[in-house]
Parts: structure tokens; sequence; C-alpha cells
């Protein structure tokens, strides 16, 4: 898929922040903070990708620590550099503080394609990560996580190499790790749980919603597939799904589950009707089933958009293309600002990733919280307590969006801003 962010998203942001910081009447010293991260730690790997010995690039940037310890998940990938991942642990720390959790923001990554990468290798490059970053690592210093292409195992395979170098247990120094090495109940499904907590509160809000919505997913990862799969089972329906080479549409919609059978095969998305490029043409029009592109997909009609992929998908160049009624960013910094404006015109509610994504973030500080504490949470008060705090986060930025008149993601930001800004008030900063 062609990329299509024309700005860097560090500069995304940082328009971002001079807005808020204007409408705050923000000092100087505050605004520069917040447009500054506090430590860049760039290391180099030295390993075997598919056989052949690389020299690979990685990455932690904290951001901001003046509610709590860092906080923020590691990314593979081969688009990873300096500036995504230093806007994302940007947006870690706005998070955080829209969440109401004691934690600050960061975020790491290695530049490399994980899909070409055999599991040792990929156990080695996780290994090397933490032996490079340990020292800037810690329960009460910075708490890594999983993002796009690691996962619990991978956190796995961390927190074991923390502890070795460490000569202790530390569990609570890692996130989203498996439930055998102290993880949280309800975390590989807390992202998209809590978007739909989210959503839920917005269709109580805004009754022109309706009830049964037709519904279009971006990405089919952790966040992707869970959010299509709880919202098929609550009655919606999953019009549009997609993976990294493209998607498929129905107006009749799909089974995350039977989609998901296909992906288990390691297999895209579009071999649900083609093999390669020779398409089953009886069994689309039985299903009333189109191969799209991701392009396609995200401006293909439906009442809510979930980008669950990757940054920059949405932009001035497709935004005014965009059909839904609501967009709901389960993907970090999905929509640029040349965008957002766009959609707003249109009237398009967008419910910002700061808070829309926040489940994830929301569950891992009950993980930290269940780790610091060696003692374990059930499902059920893992879920009520995200449910408790997500809604409380949405009730608090919907108010904020109306009193003031201003979109949802300019009110998630002030919302954060005013909290972090606040933190670092009473540290005399
Ligand atoms: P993942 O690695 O589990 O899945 C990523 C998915 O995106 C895969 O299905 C992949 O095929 C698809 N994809 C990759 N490139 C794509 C492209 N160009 N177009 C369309 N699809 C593409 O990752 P994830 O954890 O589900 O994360 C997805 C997004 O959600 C990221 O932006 C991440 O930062 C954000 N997020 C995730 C969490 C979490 O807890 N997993 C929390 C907050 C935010």
């Amino acid at each position: 898929m062609k990329t299509k962010i024309k700005t860097n998203p560090f500069e995304n942001y940082l328009e971002r922040i001079e807005e808020i910081s204007s409408l705050l009447n923000l000092e100087d010293k505050y605004k520069k903070k917040l447009a500054t991260p506090d430590r860049i730690i760039k290391k180099t790997i030295n390993a075997k990708v598919n056989g052949k010995n690389k020299t690979l690039q990685a990455y932690r940037v904290q951001f901001n620590n003046a509610r709590g310890p860092y906080k923020g998940g590691i990314r593979f990938h081969p688009k990873a550099d300096l500036e995504e991942v230093k806007t994302l642990a940007a947006l870690m720390a706005l998070k955080c503080a829209v969440a109401n959790i004691p934690l600050g923001g960061s975020k790491g990554g290695v530049t490399f394609d994980p899909k070409e990468a055999s599991r040792k290798e990929i156990e080695k490059i996780s290994r090397l990560w933490v032996r490079k970053m340990h020292p800037f690592l810690g329960q009460h210093r910075d708490i890594p996580a999983p993002d796009v292409y690691t996962n619990a195992e991978i956190m796995g395979y961390m927190i074991d190499e923390f502890e070795i170098i460490k000569k202790q247990n530390e569990p609570a120094t890692f996130t989203g790790k498996p439930l055998s090495l102290g993880g949280s109940r309800g975390r590989d499904t807390a992202t998209a749980q809590g978007g739909v907590f989210v959503l839920e509160e917005l269709i109580k809000t805004v009754n022109s919603l309706g009830e049964e919505l037709k519904i279009i997913v971006q990405g089919f990862g952790n966040a992707g597939f869970h959010a299509a799969r709880i919202l098929h089972n609550s009655g919606h329906k999953i019009v549009g799904i997609s993976d990294s080479q493209g998607g498929i549409i129905s107006e009749l919609g799909f089974d995350p589950l039977h989609v998901n059978k296909v992906k288990e095969d390691k297999k895209p998305i579009s071999a649900m009707y083609c093999v390669g490029t020779v398409c089953d043409q009886k069994k689309l029009d039985k299903d009333k089933a189109k191969v799209v592109t991701n392009e396609e997909l995200l401006e293909s009609k439906c009442d809510i958009l979930i980008p669950a992929a990757l940054d920059g998908q949405i932009t001035g160049e497709n935004a005014d293309r965009i059909q839904a009624k609501v967009i709901l960013e389960l993907a970090n910094n999905p929509i640029t600002p040349e965008a957002d404006e766009i959609l707003n015109k249109k009237g398009i509610i967008v419910v910002p990733d700061i808070l829309a994504n926040s489940g994830g973030v929301m569950v891992s500080y009950f993980e930290w919280v269940q780790g610091l504490q060696n003692f374990y949470w059930t499902q059920e008060k893992v879920e009520s307590e995200l449910k408790k705090f997500i809604s409380s986060s949405f009730n608090e930025v919907w108010k904020i969006s109306k009193m003031k008149k201003l979109p949802m993601r300019k009110a998630a930001y002030l919302l954060a801003i005013q909290r972090i800004v606040e933190a670092m008030k009473a540290r005399g900063v």
C-alpha cells in the first residue's frame, strides 16, 4: 500500500500542540516541554534477518514523565523511524493523561520487517533490544509493552532478558506479557474492548447513529481483529475488513472468525475469495463481496470506520471521499491535521486515538499494578475497571467538546495538556 503521509508525523503533533497551547494560553516553558522529548535513545542491533547479517536501528524515546513512569509499546516495522517513534511517545503521554492514569509517555521501535525473520531471529532481536535499552527501563522508570508486530510472546522474551540482567524478578517492568509470566487477564483484547466501550458511550450520547451499525475495520491484527469480533458479536455488521495487502467489502457483512481462519493459514484476507490475482466470481457474487485496495476500503460506505493499522491513512488527499459518520481511531495517528479539518467540516465525528485506543494502556496500567502487588485480578474485574475508566474519559472529553465547541480530538488534547501541565507545575518545572 502506498504511503500517504505528506508531512512529518511529529510536525503534525507539534501543530496540534501549538493550537491547544494557544487556547490554554500556556507559558512558553510548558509549550517547549510538550514539544521536546525528555530523552532519545538510539542504538544499533547486529542480528540476522532471514539468515543475513544486518545492522538494525533500535529506538526508545522517553517523552514526558511528569505524571508517572514512562510507558509505551515497542514496534517492529520496516518503516519505524525516529520521527514516528517520537510522535508515538508524545501521544502516549497525552493518552495516559486523558485516561487519568499515573503514567507518562514513551515508545520504542526496531526498523526491520519481522515477516522476513524467523521466530528465533525475532527472539534474538527482542533480547538484544533489552540488552541495549535496559539501563533506561524499570518498573518505576520506563515500562514497555507490545505494539505493531510485537506481542505477548515477544514481551515474554524481553522480560526474561531483563530479569537475567537484573538478577531479580521485576514483572511490572513489561506489560502485555503472557499470563504465565504475570500478564493481566484481558490485556490481549483490551484495546479493542476499550474502543467498543467508547463506541457504546457514543451511541448512547448521539441518538441519530442507530443500533445495528455498518462497520469497516482497516487492519486485522490485535486491535482490528478483536474489535471486529466483539462488534460482530454485539449484532453490528462488519461490511469491510483489510490487512496490509488489501481488503474485502460486502453489504451482507463478514464473520471475523471466518476471516481469521484465512489469516491463521498465513494468507492475505483476499484469499477468502482469490488465489493470487484469480478470484472466484461466483463466490464473490453470492456474498455480494468485492476485493478492494486499502484506499478503496477507507472510502467505502459505512456508519463507523475503524482505522486499526498504521498512521497517516486519512490525509488531505482522501478525507473528502470518506463516507463514514464516525471514525473510531484504534490505530495511533491515522488522520493528519489537514484531514481533520476536512472531516470536521463534513460533520464526521472523529473519536481520537488518545481516547479510542486507550483501553490498551489502561489494562497495561492494571497489569503494572497487579505486578507491583503480585496479586492478580479476574477477567470480570479487569473488564469492569476498564469500562469504568474509559467511559469516564469519554464523558470528560465529550463534555469539554460540547462546552468549548471543539472537535473531540482538540477536547482530548486540551484535557491531557491541562493534566500534564498541572503535574509539571506541581513539580516546579
Ligand atoms: P498488529 O501488528 O497486531 O496488527 C497490525 C495489522 O495492520 C495487521 O493486520 C496488518 O496486516 C495490518 N496492516 C499493516 N500495514 C497495513 C497497511 N498499510 N494497511 C492496512 N493494514 C495494514 O498491530 P496492533 O497491535 O493491532 O496495532 C494496530 C494499531 O493500533 C497501531 O497503530 C497501534 O499503534 C495501535 N494500538 C495498538 C494497541 C494494542 O494494544 N495492540 C494499543 C493502542 C494502539
